[in-house]
């Protein structure tokens, strides 16, 4: 194997960076020779290579404060690039590729570097977070193009979690369930470095990253611009994608949460099919091989296809599976199902998440054998003095009261969730009385990030996603984790009425 050759190419923009990159991807497969380039970019959300933009970043805000996206080569979650952070781009010749053994070996190494540099405590997170002292100093990211290993890095010299925050939507879980610190304590930057030492930081790194690769030996260089050459991002670069008829929904995996959206043709034949995640994927192109091998198949034929696509293929899914993914498309023709019978859009379809971690229950099903309704305190009026309270005087004031009134009619138990301790004991006490399913409300956003709290419960679920003021968007999700988020959420009350009159519990006389 060639020496590693590293440099650095010093302060661009974000999009200049990617063509580095895709540079960088060009030289080491067609001379077989491995490089790191270290550099530094002006602000920049780099999405993940397989991210939907819509789930992963907040574009408005990014727009008006003039901040560009990019998408990255790498999987994982998105990623906010500023100056004052050392990033730098690994490509990689390889012939034996796993995307878990990458990540812990260039992890491992990122932590050595920094070791053999002075830096205490270092250690990594699973699968990609670089920390020091219990707090966060970086991430890794890697994907795998034409045998090459893509893996992008930063460490933070600053931070800026105030832009950090309001332009992404981070999408998994970063807190602790029982802590709820500020973002900032989570995080930490290196000590000042003088020019020498960001140097030698520099050059520790690139001996630590060659040791794990078994790269014999580093070798300096000048790295020559030639970002002149204008990117073009290919088939990863999908325009965006929402219409009338499509259907869209996620589900959450160990790996991250895959999002699909789904257009039928008049024979429930899938006309158009997207697939993102956060995730890791190999080859590069999965998503877009299993969406072009589902078109035009009904129901009953995706399994089919599937099996034979992923035997024909040599593949990887990092800490999910393809059954993840057929499930996920299952949800899409479920909601086309609801969407059916309660004579909905497929938008308002699309609102209704499916909790059935086992894939093994119908959404229809799941609303049948309901016998509660699970209400978010956020959902009433600020000034209701029920709002913090479990229950509701029925005052006809706000659509929960009507809610209320349609479950109570349906024999449901209604209970208002007060904050996220509170659903807890909620979820156990159904159990324990032996709930077979629930419906419930909730944002999208709270249902991804505490996910684990439903399917500890273990009864399959069917929640209906809120509108109006998300305490997400108005990045209040603190407050409202112990029940003191202010603003007031929505609910669809048409499409809640029709869905509690599918529970076929016996209303109580
Ligand atoms: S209907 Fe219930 S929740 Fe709504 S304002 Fe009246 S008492 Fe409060
Ligand atoms: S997380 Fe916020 S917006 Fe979402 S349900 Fe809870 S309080 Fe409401």
């Amino acid at each position: 194997m060639n020496k590693l050759t590293w440099g650095d190419s010093g302060l661009r923009n974000g999009a200049d960076n990617l063509v580095l990159d895709s540079q960088q991807i060009i030289v080491t497969h067609t001379d077989q020779l491995p490089l790191l380039r270290f550099y530094e970019s002006t602000r920049t959300v780099a999405l993940g290579a397989y991210e939907d933009k819509d789930f992963a970043v907040r574009s408005a805000y990014c727009q008006t404060n003039s901040l560009p996206i990019i998408r990255r080569l790498t999987g994982g979650g998105t990623s906010y690039l500023y100056p004052k952070q050392i990033s730098w781009t690994l490509t990689l010749p390889v012939q034996h590729l796993n995307i878990e053994r990458w990540l812990d070996i260039i992890c491992m190494a990122v932590c050595n570097g920094l070791s053999v540099s002075g830096q205490e405590n270092v250690y990594f997170n699973a699968p990609n977070d670089i920390y020091a002292n219990g707090k966060k100093l970086g991430s890794v990211y890697v994907g795998v193009l034409d045998n090459v290993l893509v893996a992008n890095g930063t460490l933070f010299r600053s931070l800026d979690i105030n832009t950090m925050l309001h332009a992404l939507r981070i999408p998994k879980e970063k807190l602790t369930p029982a802590g709820i610190h500020t973002a900032t304590h989570r995080f930490t930057t290196l000590p000042h470095l003088s020019d020498a030492g960001l140097f030698q930081l520099k050059k520790s790194l690139a001996q630590a990253i060659a040791l794990a690769c078994n790269l014999p030996t580093i070798t300096q260089i000048q790295w020559i611009d030639n970002t002149h050459q204008t990117y073009v991002c290919g088939h990863y670069n999908l325009p965006e994608y929402a219409h009338e008829s499509t259907y869209s929904g996620f589900i959450s995996t160990s790996g991250g949460v895959l999002h699909g959206r789904i257009a039928f043709d008049t024979d429930l034949r899938i006309s158009s099919l997207r697939l993102n995640g956060n995730v890791y994927i190999r080859p590069h192109n999965l998503f877009r091989k299993i969406e072009s091998v589902l078109r035009g198949a009904s129901e009953s034929e995706i399994t089919h296809r599937m099996d034979n696509l992923f035997y024909e293929n040599q593949w990887e899914l990092f800490r999910f599976t393809p059954h993840h993914i057929k499930v996920l498309i299952r949800r899409l023709f479920e909601q086309h199902e609801i969407a059916v019978k309660l004579s909905i859009a497929p938008s308002s379809a699309s609102s209704v998440m499916i909790h059935d971690p086992e894939g093994t229950m119908d959404a229809l099903d799941i609303a049948a054998k309901a016998d509660a309704l699970l209400v978010p305190y956020c959902a009433k009026p600020a000034w209701c003095k029920w709002r913090h309270k479990d229950g509701c005087s029925q005052c006809g004031k706000c659509d929960v009261g009507e809610a209320y009134k349609v479950a109570r009619q349906q024999g449901l138990n209604v209970t208002t969730v007060k904050n996220f301790e509170h659903l807890e004991i909620v979820l156990k006490t159904l159990k324990k009385r032996g709930t077979k399913s629930y419906l419930g409300m909730c944002c999208n956003n709270f249902y991804i990030k505490r996910e684990y709290a439903f399917r500890a419960a273990n009864m399959p679920a069917l929640l209906l996603d809120i509108a109006g003021a998300n305490c997400y968007d108005l990045l209040q999700e603190q407050s409202a984790y112990s029940g003191e988020f202010s603003a007031e959420s929505s609910i669809d009350l048409g499409v809640a009425e029709k869905v509690i009159r599918l529970a076929r519990r016996k209303p109580v006389l």
